[in-house]
C-alpha cells in the first residue's frame, strides 16, 4: 500500500464539495495539501478544519481559468514542499439550460472551468512530476461523462472531455514517467454544484431527483481517491464509477 504520510497534494475546487471533503481525506490520511479555489474565506475554515484533525494544509488563491494564477499557486507549494505527489484537478460547474436558450456566457464557462481549466493545471503541474519520475493525477470527470442527458449537452461535452484527456494523459505519462492517472466520475453528490444553475425548470429537477434518493456524499468521493492514492505503486486504478445505489 502507498503510504500518504508526507505526501504532497495539491486539491483544485477546495473551497467546498467534493474538493473539501477530498483535502480533508486526504490530509487525514497523512499528505500535506494545497487547498485551491477563490474564495479564500471557505479555504481559510477548511484549513482549520484539517488543522482540527492534526493535518497541514496550505491555502492557495486560485483561478483554474487563468494560467498565471495557477502556475503562481503551483510554485508557492512547489517552493514550500519540495514537490507535488498528488494533483486533484477537482474544479467545476455546471449551469444547465437547454440549448435552445442560448446561455453562450454559460457553455464558455463550463468549457473555461472544466476543460480549459482542467488543462491549465495539469499543464503547471505535470513538468515537477515528470522531474520526480512520479506522481498521481485525479481528473474529476462524472457519469455525464459517460452518458448524455436532456439539458447537459455542453456539461456532458466537457465531463466527455475530461474523460478522454484523463485516459490520453495516463498511456502516455504512465509508462514514460511513472505517473498514474484516475478519472473519476461520480453520479450524484450532494454540494453547492445545483445553486449555480439559473434555468428554474432544471434547478427544480435535481432538487426533485434529490427527494428521490440518498445523494452521495463529499466524503464518499473522497475516500475514492485515498482509496486510489493508497494503492500499490505499480498499480493504476485507471477508473472510479462512483454511484448512489438508487441513482439508475
Ligand atoms: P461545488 O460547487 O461544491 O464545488 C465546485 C468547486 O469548484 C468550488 O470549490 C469552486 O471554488 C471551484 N471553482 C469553480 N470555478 C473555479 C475557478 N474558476 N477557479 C478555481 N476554482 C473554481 O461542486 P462539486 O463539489 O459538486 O464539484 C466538484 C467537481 O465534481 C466538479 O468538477 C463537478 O463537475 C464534479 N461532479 C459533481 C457531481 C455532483 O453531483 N455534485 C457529480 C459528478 C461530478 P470557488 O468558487 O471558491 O473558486
Amino acid at each position: 500500500m502507498t503510504n500518504l504520510n508526507e505526501k504532497i497534494a495539491l486539491v483544485t475546487g477546495a473551497s467546498s464539495g467534493i474538493g473539501a471533503a477530498t483535502a480533508l481525506k486526504l490530509a487525514e490520511a497523512g499528505a500535506r495539501v494545497g487547498i485551491a479555489a477563490r474564495r479564500t474565506e471557505k479555504l481559510n475554515e477548511l484549513k482549520m478544519k484539517i488543522e482540527a484533525v492534526g493535518g497541514e494544509a496550505m491555502v492557495l488563491e486560485m483561478d483554474v481559468v487563468d494560467p498565471t494564477s495557477v502556475e503562481a499557486s503551483v510554485k508557492t507549494l512547489v517552493n514550500t514542499y519540495g514537490a507535488i505527489d498528488i494533483l486533484v484537478n477537482n474544479a467545476g460547474v455546471m449551469p444547465l439550460s437547454d440549448i435552445d436558450q442560448f446561455k453562450v456566457d454559460e457553455w464558455h464557462r463550463m468549457v473555461d472551468v472544466n476543460v480549459k481549466g482542467l488543462f491549465n493545471t495539469t499543464a503547471a503541474v505535470l513538468p515537477q512530476m515528470i522531474k520526480q519520475h512520479s506522481g498521481h493525477v485525479f481528473n474529476m470527470s462524472s457519469i455525464a461523462g459517460r452518458k448524455v442527458f436532456k439539458g447537459l449537452s455542453v456539461y456532458c461535452a466537457t465531463k466527455h472531455a475530461v474523460a478522454a484527456f484523463s485516459d490520453g494523459l495516463r498511456m502516455e505519462v504512465g509508462p514514460k514517467h511513472n505517473i498514474r492517472v484516475t478519472c473519476i466520475q461520480p453520479g450524484a453528490v450532494a454540494t453547492e454544484l445545483y445553486d449555480h444553475i439559473t434555468d428554474p425548470g432544471y434547478r427544480q429537477q435535481m432538487d426533485d431527483l434529490a427527494g428521490q434518493m440518498t445523494f452521495l456524499k463529499g466524503e464518499d468521493i473522497g475516500d475514492t481517491v485515498v482509496f486510489a492514492a493508497q494503492a500499490p505503486a505499480h498499480v493504476d486504478v485507471a477508473e472510479l464509477f462512483v454511484l448512489p445505489v438508487e441513482q439508475g
